[in-house]
């Protein structure tokens, strides 16, 4: 029997899935820790090779990866939370170790294909996807076809800028949408307000997480609400930008930062509706929260792999 692995790696955890070539369920699903002992690669490979079983045949391993990725080369240009892989040939390296096709992509492209095919985005054809957590990244559809670039490099929405000369971003420039309106500058901006006097209820945690602080934003802490609002401006202000770029026909906004639900939704549609240079990209325009959660990365590496070497 043919299958199909999928892989997410993640700062945090690396996902694996065994897919039949026909069903997006998979057979079989695991979850690691990409920090413990010895290297995050060793632990990729002994991750695969256990996943290999008796009878099966892996036709093709799809992989989403963190930071930015040439595609088309296979190699990870830098990951954050894994400080070794820089210019990584990735796919060269499992290409080689396990002498099957290999599809390697940049984890929000990946999870913008799960996404479309299979979650919030089926039977659109022009589709921007923005993910709101540790940092902000996307992926764009247009014309049924991921938008890629010419080094593989297209998509890095949150780094756009919105506020020139605004606080520095993860990648060194200033003002990115990153910056802004991503889980740790959120926090940030929380803990500088409550540093210059400002109350709430967050006050004494040194640095609260975005989770706090959507926590506290539902209880009612104007703080919290305000930080929230104050990201959801910055995103919507973007987004009406992707608009004007792209003209997509959806919208679809994933990462742990948009569960925090209404607070940061509602700013983002007022601030679209505020900067759109003209009411007619809004027309038929979804703008709506993804639907695979955890998933996408999986599923949008499961069909990248069957799309490149179908079976
Ligand atoms: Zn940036």
């Amino acid at each position: 029997m043919k299958v199909y692995f999928s892989i997410d790696i993640g700062g945090t955890n690396i996902r694996i899935g065994v897919f039949h070539a026909d069903e997006t369920q998979p057979i079989r699903l695991k979850k690691v820790h990409t920090q413990e002992t010895g290297t995050v690669l060793d632990r990729l490979k002994e991750l695969i090779r256990e996943q290999g079983a008796e009878g099966e045949e892996i036709e093709a391993i799809g992989i989403a990866a963190p930071g930015p990725v040439d595609s088309k080369n296979g190699i990870v240009f830098s990951c954050p939370n894994i400080p070794e892989w820089e210019n990584l040939p990735l796919k060269e390296i499992i290409q080689h170790e396990f002498d099957v096709p290999v599809a390697l992509e940049n984890d929000a492209n990946v999870a913008a294909l799960g996404e479309w095919l299979h979650g919030a985005g089926r039977g659109h054809h022009h589709l921007v996807y923005l993910t709101v957590s540790t940092g902000i990244g996307g992926g764009v559809i247009l014309d049924d076809q991921l938008i890629l670039g010419s080094q593989g490099l297209a998509g890095e929405l949150g780094h756009f800028t919105v506020y020139p000369d605004g606080p520095l971003c993860s990648c060194g420039q200033r003002g990115h949408l990153e910056a802004l309106a991503s889980g740790p500058a959120i926090s940030r901006y929380v803990a500088e307000q409550i540093s210059a006097g400002r109350a709430s209820i967050l006050s004494g945690t040194s640095l609260p997480s975005a989770k706090d602080i959507s926590m506290a934003a539902q209880d009612g802490d104007d703080l919290a609400r305000e930080a929230l609002e104050r990201a959801g401006r910055f995103i919507g202000r973007a987004i009406a930008d992707y608009l004007h770029v792209y003209n997509p026909s959806i919208v679809i906004l994933g990462g742990g930062v948009i569960q925090s639900g209404e607070v940061l939704l509602g700013p983002i549609r007022e601030a679209v509706k505020l900067h759109v240079m003209s009411p007619i990209y809004l027309q038929n325009l979804v703008i709506t929260t993804a639907q695979l959660g955890d998933n996408a990365g999986l599923l949008g590496a499961f069909s990248l792999a069957r799309k490149l070497f179908p079976c």
